[in-house]
């Protein structure tokens, strides 16, 4: 049977990569924090499948002993601080889960367990400021936040070990992926979960910043199979993982809201509070190599995807309010 390690198991993520990788026969060991906000919503229902091993990213002592103990022969590394607004108020925390974590987890595998293949979560805003579209492989980089410059780091330190210790480390560079589970500060769910409790009469406005941004939304079931293709290659290489698309914040206000024949200009403010210090303006990814060569394909699209998480975000907070009589009952897509 083969075993894999996660970090970030409780995120959107893990939760579907730990899904999959059951789903295949493997053993799950999931690192999870002491000092997690204990959230395991994401994966309650299979919380009995997986070896839970405490650990923190910015503990290598803790790491060691996770790779000690599950002897993995694949290595996800998902976890971060991962929301890019917060990565400006708290700069040295980003760095030292989302930059120097990467390192504490190499050499973790590095000193426990060296032939482990492992997975390293990079994300498109690495290309920040794009100097070329679409972003593929070879685009330079140009991040605009504190949580893109510790994920650069966190890209490039993959890189080095692959090269210097002969590591089979691949570095996922992976565009934005959304789902149910995706955390409720990201714009797509923020602005899913507002459109159920609007048209349940929860709420009557929504504040929002940029309106213009763009943005390549995939959905994360899809993503997480690129990242297990990535560890059954014969040789280790990193890959972009994208839909090819890209959409406004205002094209996805309009899906998500005209999906329950709501019209968002009615309840949409703009707040200055969330325009960010450095704008990503434009993101929009090439997967060619990832298609050719690891033979990946999506199967949700844009609109599927946020119908998908409106009518979960619904169902949820009827789910959550069922004792409330104001509440509609009636909605047409539930
Ligand atoms: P989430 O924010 O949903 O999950 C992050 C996970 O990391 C949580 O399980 C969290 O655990 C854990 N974690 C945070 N800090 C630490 C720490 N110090 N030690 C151990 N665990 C920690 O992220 P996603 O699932 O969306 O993303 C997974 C990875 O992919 C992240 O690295 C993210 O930056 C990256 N990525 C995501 C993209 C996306 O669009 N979703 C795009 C590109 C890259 P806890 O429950 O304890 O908080
Ligand atoms: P990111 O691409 O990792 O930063 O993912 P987010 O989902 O947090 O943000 C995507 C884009 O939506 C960014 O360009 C934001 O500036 C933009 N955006 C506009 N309004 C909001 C908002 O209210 N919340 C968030 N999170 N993003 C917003």
């Amino acid at each position: 049977m083969k075993k894999a390690l996660i970090t970030g198991v409780t995120g959107q993520d893990g939760s579907y990569l730990a899904e999959l990788l059951l789903e295949k026969g493997y053993k799950v060991y999931g690192v999870r924090r002491r000092t997690s906000t204990a959230n395991y919503e994401n994966v309650e229902h299979i919380k009995d499948e997986i070896e839970w091993i405490s650990g923190d990213l910015a503990d290598l002592s803790s790491l060691i002993e996770a790779v000690n103990k599950s002897q993995p022969d694949e290595v996800y590394n998902l976890a971060a601080q991962s929301f890019v607004e917060a990565s400006w108020p708290q700069p040295l925390f980003t760095g030292n889960v989302t930059a120097i974590g990467v390192t504490n987890m190499l050499e973790a595998v590095r000193i426990a367990r060296p032939a482990a293949k492992f997975y390293q979560a990079s994300s498109s805003e690495m290309f920040g400021k794009v100097v070329e579209t679409p972003q593929k492989e070879t685009t330079p980089f140009y991040p605009r936040s504190p949580y893109g410059v510790a994920k650069l780091y966190g890209h490039w330190i993959t890189v080095n070990y692959r090269e210097s210790f002969d590591m089979f480390a691949c570095s996922g560079i992976l565009f934005n992926h959304e789902s149910p589970r995706r955390g409720m500060e990201f714009v797509t769910r923020k602005v899913t979960n507002a459109v159920a409790r609007i048209k349940l009469g929860l709420q009557n406005e929504l504040r929002m910043g940029n309106l213009d941004a763009k943005r390549d939304w995939g959905f994360a079931g899809d993503y997480v199979k690129a990242m297990w293709l990535m560890l059954q290659q014969e040789q280790p290489d990193d890959y972009v993982i994208s839909t090819g698309e890209t959409h406004t914040v205002r094209e996805l206000l309009e899906v998500a809201f005209s999906y329950v024949d709501l019209n968002y200009e009615d309840y949409v403010v703009i707040d200055p509070k969330f325009f960010r210090p450095a704008e990503v303006d434009l993101l929009l990814g090439d997967c060619s190599k990832a298609k050719q060569t690891l033979g990946w394909e999506l199967d949700v699209s844009f609109e599927h995807l946020i119908h998908m998480m409106v009518e979960a975000d619904i169902k949820r907070v009827l789910a959550e309010h069922k004792y409330r009589s104001e509440i509609i009952t009636d909605v047409a897509v539930v």
